[in-house]
């Protein structure tokens, strides 16, 4: 297979114990032989390495001179990540040193990697679709063992088997109307009778897809977190909880996106479920007492709109006051659904009534609890689960973890299928039916990457970093 020969660091830069830079393509070798002196035999151009072993030796420049010492390992095509022969050396690790060894390869004849590149061209050399490349993804940012072993399973191919065998009963489906439009051209009875059986065919492929989506949503909260954001009037407590929530082993990862506004994000786990909790503009900073009209300011609407999880603190010792319930009507009731409503500080006494609670509040589900002593707090994570998962149980086989691409391909394809559905159920000739299913079939070529456009290739594997 002929391609330029790619050059990236595969391991993250900065300083390590040891950086791996890859090389890929049919020169890889040459090129690593140009710079490359085996420990022995104190010589370049040094007889052929052995295939998949490590070799211990020298980086030297065109002077001779060592740059690093190194492992190299040569893995000939085709058996190899992207097909190709690939070169990996392992080096120590230091941005400058890593950077010198780059620009040697670089000057031997190799090319800097774009991102994403080696998985690229192994998706383009068809060692993968690309649900399996893009579960390569998911497998990298895998925020929770869950998530991890469904990404995995992807990337073995397990969900592209699914997506290939509703691509064939599409097809059969397809094959069968365009035989049927010539055989039953004189009977109107078998036809109306094929009709049906087809019908029912295209039903089961769209509950098929509902339940796909189903686990793609599962996954989603495995992957990405339950969006989460604590809120209620200050002093409620919402500042302990979210420190208790965050506890040692608990905080996973902080991340401050730089757009929008400064909303500082932190992944903490429940029972397993990454809650990813959105600090809405400072609303945990302590003694907060902001008026009620800055508090609308304050919270971020947005996040709280798009909850997936909104916990609402009260404080059970003082009761419910008018500034709970302006928070609750003005913010939170447009998504209720999604609200847990904790009564904190119980240890200081406990003023709710529930009948004033079920009145305001149209519920009279609330937890109580007392950050300070931790009562209530299992039944916190018991509840965060049940609301997560509403009720249902969590099985390896009910997850799938979706890139945002695949989730919106399989909505795209169960519209077409549900416009065959319907179009069907009113009676509307079987030769316009099946365009509609027709786009359903190139829909789900698309979501394994055949017939793709370039532009849209790139974009995907723009996700990548360099190097994978
Ligand atoms: P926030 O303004 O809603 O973030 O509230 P904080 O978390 O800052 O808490 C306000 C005050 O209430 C602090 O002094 C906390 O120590 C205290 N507090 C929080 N939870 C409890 C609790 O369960 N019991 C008691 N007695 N005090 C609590």
């Amino acid at each position: 297979m002929e391609s330029d020969t790619i050059v990236a660091l595969s391991t993250p830069p900065g300083e390590g114990g040891i950086g791996i830079v890859r090389m890929s393509g049919s020169n890889s070798l040459n090129i690593a032989l140009k710079c490359f002196v085996p420990a022995k035999s104190k010589r370049k151009n040094a007889p052929s390495l052995t295939p998949r072993k490590l070799t211990y030796g020298h980086l030297v420049d065109e002077k001779g001179s060592i740059i690093d010492e190194v492992l190299l390992c040569y893995m000939p095509a085709p058996n190899t990540y992207t097909r190709e022969d690939i070169v990996e050396i392992n080096t120590h690790s230091g941005v400058l040193l890593v950077k010198t060894i780059i620009k040697l390869l670089l000057k031997n004849g190799a090319r800097l990697a774009e991102p994403g590149e080696f998985t690229k061209r192994a998706f383009l050399n068809g060692r993968i679709d690309l649900i399996q490349a893009e579960s390569i993804l998911s497998v990298i940012r895998a925020r929770s063992e869950k998530a991890l072993k469904a990404a995995q399973k992807s990337l073995t191919g397990h969900f592209s088997e699914e997506i290939k065998n509703i691509l064939l009963e599409l097809q059969e489906i397809l094959a069968e109307i365009e035989a049927g439009l010539e055989f039953y051209q004189d009977d109107l009875q078998d036809e109306v009778a094929n009709e049906e059986v087809l019908l029912e065919k295209v039903r089961k492929l769209v509950s098929k897809i509902e339940q796909i989506q189903k686990k793609g949503d599962k996954g989603r909260i495995f992957q990405d977190g339950l969006k989460t954001v604590i809120a209620g009037r200050p002093n409620v407590g919402k500042s302990s909880l979210y420190n208790f929530l965050l506890g040692e082993e608990r905080a996973i990862v902080t991340e401050i996106p730089g757009t929008t506004r400064d909303l500082l994000i932190e992944y903490v786990k429940i029972k397993g479920i990454p809650l990813k909790i959105i600090d809405t503009a400072g609303i945990h900073k302590k003694g907060e007492i902001d008026p009620i009209e800055k508090i609308g300011i304050t919270y971020s609407k947005k996040a709280i709109k798009e909850a997936d999880l909104i916990i609402f603190i009260l404080d059970a010792s003082l009761g419910i006051t008018d500034e709970d319930i302006w928070i609750y009507n003005n913010l939170i009731a447009e998504n209720a659904d999604a609200v847990l409503f904790l009564a904190n500080k119980v240890d200081l006494g406990r003023k709710i009534n529930r009948e004033v609670f079920k009145e305001k509040f149209k519920t009279d589900f609330y937890i109580e609890i007392s950050v300070k002593t931790g009562e209530g707090l299992n039944k916190l994570e018991d509840e965060v689960e049940r609301l997560a998962f509403s009720g249902e149980a969590i099985e390896e086989e009910s997850i799938i973890v979706l890139q945002l691409r695949q989730q919106e391909l399989i909505t795209k394809a169960k519209k077409h299928l549900q416009n065959a559905m319907q179009a069907m159920e009113r009676g509307i000739p079987l030769d316009i039916v099946s365009i509609d299913l027709q786009l359903a079939v190139d829909t789900f070529h698309e979501m394994l990457g055949e017939n793709i456009g370039g532009d849209l290739l790139d974009n995907i594997f723009s996700k990548f970093c360099i190097g994978k």
